[in-house]
C-alpha cells in the first residue's frame, strides 16, 4: 500500500512499546487519524521533535484500508510548539489539540478546521504578546471550530425559532438548545445561563471570521463570564467537560506588567 503525505498537527500521543508511540494526527488532507510510530521514542529516531504535542509536521502515513492503526513512516518538523514565558498560552495550545480531538471524527477531512487551528497554534507558540489577548484568541478559535462544523451557537437569532434577537439585557442561554433563546421559547427549557449583555455583544465580536475581535478590550468579569459559557456550552456539546478547561485563564499578569 502506498504511503500518503499530509500536513498535520500532533494532537496526541500514547506510549505503544518502550520505543514505539501512537500518534493522534490531525491532517489537512485525510482528518484525524491514529498511527503507530515505531521507535519514535528511541535515542535517535527518524521522527526526532516532529512528534511532539502541537508540532505541525509533514509525514507520511499507510493508511490502513479496514479499522486498526495507519503506519506512520516519516515526519518531518515544519513548525515546534515553543513553550515560551506565558502559561496561558502553553493551556491555550493543548485545549486547541484536545478540542481538536474532541469535536472531529477519524477520516473526516476539513482542511479549513485543520488552518484556524495550525494559526492559532502558531500564535500561541513562544508567545509574547498581552496574556489578556490569549483568552479572546482561544474563544475566537472555539467559535471558529464550532462554525465549521455547522455548530456555531446562536447569537444574534433564537436557537428555536430563529426570530432576531435584541440584545439589550441578560440573555437566556441554552446549553442543549444552542445558544440564545427568544422569551417565547425559553419557557420550559432547562440547562438555560443568564447571559450579560457586555458577554453577548463580546461573543457576537468574537464569532465573526475577521479579526475584529483584537480591537476588543474585555474585562475581567466579561472575560471569566466568556469562559465560563464556552466552557458550559462545549461540556453539553461535546458530553464531557475537557480535561484542560479548567486551565484556561483570563488573568492578567500580576502588577499589570507587560512584555517588552
Ligand atoms: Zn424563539
Amino acid at each position: 500500500m502506498a504511503a500518503e503525505q499530509a500536513h498535520a498537527i500532533v494532537i496526541r500521543t500514547v506510549p505503544f512499546s518502550e520505543t514505539s508511540c501512537v500518534v493522534t494526527l490531525f491532517t489537512r488532507e485525510f482528518g484525524k487519524l491514529r498511527a503507530l510510530a515505531k521507535g519514535a521514542w528511541r535515542p535517535k529516531s527518524a521522527f526526532d521533535a516532529a512528534l511532539d504535542l502541537l508540532s505541525i509536521c509533514q509525514v507520511l502515513v499507510i493508511c490502513k484500508s479496514s479499522g486498526g492503526l495507519d503506519l506512520l513512516t516519516e515526519a518531518r518538523l515544519d513548525h515546534r510548539f515553543r513553550v515560551g514565558a506565558s502559561l496561558p498560552a502553553i493551556h491555550g495550545g493543548m485545549y486547541v489539540a484536545e478540542l481538536l480531538d474532541a469535536l472531529t471524527a477519524d477520516a473526516d477531512p476539513q482542511p479549513e478546521l485543520f488552518d484556524v487551528s495550525e494559526k492559532t497554534l502558531l500564535e500561541l507558540s513562544d508567545y509574547d504578546g498581552a496574556e489578556e489577548t490569549i483568552g479572546a484568541l482561544v474563544v475566537h478559535t472555539e467559535l471558529a471550530m464550532l462554525r465549521i462544523i455547522g455548530h456555531t451557537p446562536a447569537l444574534d437569532r433564537c436557537a428555536e425559532c430563529r426570530a432576531p434577537i435584541e440584545i439589550t439585557g441578560r440573555t437566556p442561554f441554552a446549553m442543549l438548545d444552542g445558544g440564545a433563546l427568544c422569551g417565547r421559547c425559553r419557557q420550559g427549557k432547562h440547562a438555560i445561563v443568564s447571559v450579560s449583555y457586555e458577554c453577548m455583544a463580546a461573543l457576537q465580536h468574537l464569532a465573526a471570521p475577521t479579526d475584529f475581535w483584537r480591537t476588543l478590550t474585555l474585562p475581567p468579569r466579561v472575560a471569566g463570564e466568556l469562559r465560563a459559557v464556552m466552557n458550559a456550552f462545549l461540556t453539553h456539546f461535546i458530553g464531557r467537560r475537557l480535561k484542560v478547561a479548567p486551565l484556561l485563564s483570563f488573568k492578567p499578569r500580576p502588577h499589570g506588567a507587560r512584555p517588552s
